[in-house]
């Protein structure tokens, strides 16, 4: 068995939609089918929260109606008569959902609010190409995977509840599989014991096909994307970037750490734990080989990986006594951005300072400069870039910080960051 997980961009338009079914069809056993919201949705959905949250709720009942409207137009392009009557149906039951969450939103509850209304998105695009798949004569089932990935109530970041989830997986999803039969499910949401909706985060479908890959032993999951594979840089900020063929877990786990938004760290776990490989492939040409990710790959020869991480600030800390930085002052340091939440990206000491390289959001920088400054002198230096390279050649280096102000450098083996402006 193999999961796919067909992306918002996948389903954007109901071309591409119907585009997708001789990527299912030549599918040689029965697949477990993620599915996102269409296009840009849970965006939308988003707006939706705000405005029924900030009371506002004639807005948001006018941009749930505009929503439901561009679902209707897009099952209707996809649907027969008799289906699209079907689909119909099933939807406004959702919409009738929707209608209640906005009306009974409130900012008090915000996150509970969001994850009762942006729930929907994944509800009405499987609902969708359910109907779709079903007049194409495939042989599968929809289901509502709120039934079976349960978590607590986290809402917006809800954790999941693995040992329940494995067993309704293995129940509800595990019969349905052994009676040859492929599923159609949402990626993202869940359900806590009380039965409200939680989302998984942004992004999170990811994460949901890769649970239900663990949970059910599946040999391989699929994600489907508009590019060729993972490349070795951002094709936004690079223009010459080139595939990778294979890559290790670990590998791809060490650029996710230095902020490449490659798959979601949630992602890789569970299929690293259970040595289920990942292939990135493309949904516009089915037969481009893509990128596996697994826990090993033959060749160890990497291309250069580079990260660029923009608008970051570089915070110089110096004792106010001219003490030296060592153990005392370290551990004050550290603690004081464990209490702020403060992620640092690099980090290096002197006799009398600190540099850290941190994300430039300014609120958060003002509150840890105000705790910084009870013990020490800070100095700022801003607008600058933290540029990571893996298995990088002095070519490459070269190459990537040329005209570059270099504030900061620190080299490893494998990997060197460099701090420029
Ligand atoms: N639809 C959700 C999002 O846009 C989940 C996902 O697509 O992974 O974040
Ligand atoms: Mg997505």
């Amino acid at each position: 068995m193999q999961v796919y997980k067909f992306g918002g961009a996948s389903i954007a338009t109901p071309e591409r939609m119907a585009a997708l079914l001789p990527i299912i069809q030549e599918a040689t056993q029965p697949i477990i089918m993620v599915v996102s919201a269409l296009g840009k949705t849970t965006n939308a959905l988003e707006d939706i929260v705000s405005a029924a949250c900030k009371g506002d709720k004639e807005k948001a009942h006018d941009m749930a109606r505009k929503l439901e409207q561009i679902h209707l137009d897009y099952a209707k392009t996809l649907l027969n008569t008799e289906n699209f009557a079907k689909a119909e149906k099933a939807l406004n039951v959702f919409f009738t959902e929707l209608q209640w969450a906005i009306d009974d939103a409130e900012a008090a509850k915000y996150d509970y609010s969001y994850d009762q209304i942006v729930c929907m998105g994944e509800l009405l695009s499987t609902r969708i190409f359910g109907f779709y798949l079903q007049q194409e004569g495939l042989n599968f089932e929809w289901a509502d995977v709120r039934d079976v990935v349960r978590t607590d109530e986290t809402f917006r970041d809800a954790r999941v509840d693995w040992n329940y989830s494995e067993t309704q997986a293995k129940q509800k999803l595990g019969t349905l599989l052994s009676q040859g039969k492929s599923i159609v499910t949402q990626g993202f949401i869940g359900a806590t014991a009380d039965n409200a909706s939680v989302t998984l985060g942004r992004e999170g479908s990811d994460y949901t096909a890769a649970m239900l890959a663990a949970m059910l032993g599946a040999t391989g999951v699929t994600i489907w994307k508009d590019v060729e594979g993972l490349q070795n840089a951002d094709p936004k900020l690079f223009p010459n970037t080139v595939k990778i063929e294979a890559i290790t877990y670990h590998e791809v786990i060490e650029m996710a750490y230095y902020g490449a938004q490659v798959i979601h760290p949630k992602t890789i776990k569970p299929l690293q734990n259970n040595g289920i490989p990942l292939y990135v492939r493309c949904f516009l040409n089915k037969d481009l080989k893509g990128t596996v990710i697994q826990n090993e790959v033959n060749s160890i020869f990497y291309p250069p990986l580079i990260v660029l991480k923009q608008k970051q600030i570089l915070l110089q800390v110096t004792t106010r006594d001219f003490s030296f930085v060592t153990e005392d002052n370290l551990s004050n340091l550290y603690s004081i951005f464990h209490k702020l939440k403060i992620k640092v990206n690099l980090i290096q000491n002197a006799a009398i300072s600190f540099v850290a390289c941190i994300d430039h959001k300014e609120d958060q920088i003002q509150a840890l400069v105000t705790e910084l400054e009870k013990d020490y002198k800070v100095f700022r230096n801003e607008d600058v870039s933290l540029l990571t390279i893996r298995h990088y050649t002095p070519e490459i280096l070269f190459e990537m910080t040329k005209g570059k102000y270099t504030l900061l450098e620190q080299k490893t083996r494998q990997t060197v960051q460099v701090v420029m402006k």
